[in-house]
């Protein structure tokens, strides 16, 4: 199975979307064993979803609350998403976990949670430069994984997203890919035992319609987690063709 996701983060509006829709659709031609998703942000699931859900395409929320409900402003339950139509929900981005402050703890609760509602939790691990610098890269995935320990082994995703490689234009390098990904791979067969070997890895960082197909051929590579080349709707259907054809 190959999956191709689209992670708008804080872009597009309303008729934006529309239009997103409207010309993904046109290129687009589903095909089985490469599932297509997009993770708009929230208040534009609907939209998305009633426009796309005839063409196969599912939706992903950015972010979801481990509490089913209750008094927490500004956040939205797992059992919300689902109700909203989303198959999954994106857990641990860099970005959330550098600006809102995400731990590994609250991950653990989130992935529970996700997997409770029947939502596909598609969880975001990665190194910053530093940490690569110091050759830290393979224990802070092995620390990012370990969320997953003691949570059951429904469907799960995992994206790596070398922080360094995100929005920068710079993408990490074959054997880069290849080494985390392998890495990776090992884990998720430590802490999930056989359900690991059929965990998808996908890349994310910099994904763009030139560097799919090679990104792509890496072993252990079942797909993209594409942000800024998602929002431009040509763009991103080729991107689902290079993974249809892959
Ligand atoms: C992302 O946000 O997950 C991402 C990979 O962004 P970009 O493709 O823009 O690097």
């Amino acid at each position: 199975m190959r999956c191709v996701v689209a992670n708008w983060k804080m872009n597009l509006h309303f008729a934006e979307a529309s239009n997103f829709c409207a010309a993904f659709a046109e290129d687009y031609t589903p095909v089985e064993d490469v599932r297509v998703a997009i993770a708009p942000p929230s208040i534009l699931l609907w939209t998305i979803h009633s426009q796309l859900r005839e063409r196969g395409v599912t939706t992903f929320a950015q972010n979801g609350h481990f509490d089913s409900k209750g008094a927490f402003t500004g956040e939205i339950s797992m059992s919300q998403i689902r109700d909203a139509a989303c198959s999954g929900v994106i857990l641990g981005h860099s970005e959330r976990r550098r600006m809102f402050d995400e731990t590994d703890e609250t991950l653990a609760k989130k992935v529970a949670a996700a997997q409770g509602c029947k939502l596909l939790p598609l969880l975001c691990i990665g190194e910053t430069m530093v940490e690569r610098e110091r050759e830290q890269t393979f224990s802070v995935i092995q620390t990012q994984l370990s969320v997953l320990k003691g949570v059951s082994s429904g469907p799960i995703w995992v994206a790596y997203e070398p922080v360094w490689a995100i929005g920068t234009g710079r993408t990490a390098d074959a054997r880069q890919i290849h080494e985390a990904h392998h890495f990776i791979r090992e884990e998720l067969r430590v802490i999930l035992g056989e359900a690991g070997s059929a965990v998808p890895i996908l890349y994310g960082g910099s994904v763009n319609m030139g560097n799919f197909a090679n990104i792509l051929s890496v072993p252990e590579v079942a797909g993209a987690l594409v942000g800024g080349a998602s929002l431009d709707p040509t763009a991103f259907a080729q991107m689902v063709k290079v993974a249809q054809s892959a």
